[in-house]
């Protein structure tokens, strides 16, 4: 970082660091929850002649609405989540943490404030800052789940703007069970808002980054969208769907919430190769999507693995997760075992609580790097 004292940084943001996991070249990268599965060769032919056929087109702006999209989506949605949505209750922008952001936008600001459930996603404090949203939260159980009794009396005194749940969440991956976002969703819809005006209720933003992953047959929040004006429901093509680096997050929520980020949003920010290579993936949805059953059981295996090992003579923790990723402690140093398998060239994530883990599903050869990797630092580290 190299930022002159006297160039005119906003005072709160002296100091901060821009938020990111580390980029490294290893030979193993199990630290940011992609699919480690590539688009097929025939997904990628297709994604190349779409583009092929838009490029002449590009010296114009792209559909700022992006209609095509949002009907892809909610054919995408009716087939995943068995539920039918107007293009209005649909929206994409530059992955979901831009559709956050736009949801801050419209709905943080100074005086108010969102409030979540810790530990989670490290960015959400990271939207609030950047739109002066005031940033509360309620710790979650030790088991990881939501303190409901607490989550529902800090939505009646907090007030707040927005309610944030991710399910499953990062980094435990743990899911948030349908009672549980009913539960919260009635809580918000009787609760006030701080710095708004009577009879204003907060929104409920449900996060489903990795929800593809969930134990098949479970719903999503998604179902709830038509009968809750004050539910988002946030989603990505970034993790299951195996397509990080284009860059595409939807949200699913009333036309109320979508037309207020419609406010927010900078004009034809959906550039128009990305609203291309994201329906050309679309049109091989059951492709993309065809390794996340192995992506299931592999979670499945590598957890009941970790939880079958000692470290100090204790039985390693894991916990449960309905996600592409496995989150497991406590060590006393877990920069150790960080480091350590780092330098056997297998890159995890330390974040949240002291002493805990989290491994992201790699591929049947790079799990097996992992897991010798791991028993090798483990060794070292008893
Ligand atoms: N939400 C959660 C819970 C995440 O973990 C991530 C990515 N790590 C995102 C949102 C953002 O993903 P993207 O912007 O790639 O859609």
């Amino acid at each position: 970082m190299s930022i002159p004292a006297n160039l005119p940084l906003r005072n709160d943001l002296k100091g901060e660091e821009p938020y990111g996991a580390p980029q490294l070249d290893v030979p193993v990268c199990l630290n940011v929850n992609e699919n480690p599965y590539p688009p097929a060769p025939d997904v990628a032919d297709t994604i190349a002649e779409r583009v092929r056929e838009i490029a002449p087109t590009l010296n114009r702006y792209p559909d700022r609405e992006h209609i095509a999209l949002r009907k892809a989506f909610s054919d995408y949605l009716a087939k995943e989540s068995g539920t039918r949505l107007a293009v209005e209750q649909l929206w994409a922008a530059n992955g979901s943490n831009e559709i956050m952001l736009q949801l801050f936008q419209a709905f943080g600001g100074p005086g108010r404030k969102a409030l979540s459930f810790t530990p989670t996603y490290s960015m959400y404090p990271e939207y609030a800052r950047d739109t002066f949203t005031e940033w509360v939260t309620v710790p979650r159980n030790d088991d990881f789940t939501i303190n409901m009794d607490a989550a529902i009396e800090a939505i009646k005194t907090v007030k707040p703007a927005m309610v944030l749940v991710t399910s499953p969440n990062n980094p435990t991956g743990t899911p948030l069970p349908m009672d549980q976002t009913k539960a919260l969703l009635a809580a918000c819809e009787q609760a006030d808002v701080d710095g708004a005006d009577e009879g204003v209720h907060p929104i409920l933003v449900v996060d489903e980054a990795y929800v593809e992953f969930r134990t098949p047959g479970v719903p999503s929040a998604v179902s709830l969208v038509n009968e809750h004006p004050n539910l988002a429901v946030s989603r990505t093509m970034s993790k299951a769907f195996a397509y990080a680096g284009a860059r595409v997050g939807y949200i699913a929520a009333d036309q109320g919430i979508i037309d207020s980020m419609r406010i927010v949003r900078m004009p034809y920010h959906l550039s128009a190769v990305t609203q291309t290579a994201a329906l050309a993936a679309l049109e091989h949805t059951d492709e993309q999507l065809s390794t996340v059953a192995h992506l299931r059981e592999t979670r499945e295996a590598t957890a009941e693995w970790l939880s079958s090992l000692t470290y100090k003579g204790r039985n390693i923790t894991v916990a449960h997760s309905e996600s592409n990723f496995v989150y497991f402690g406590t060590f006393d140093d877990r920069d150790f075992i960080f480091n350590e398998l780092l330098k056997r060239g297998v890159l995890i994530r330390d974040v949240g609580p002291e002493g805990w883990l989290r491994v992201c599903m790699g591929t049947d050869e790079e799990m097996a790097t992992f897991r010798s990797a791991f028993l090798e630092v483990l060794e070292l580290a008893q």
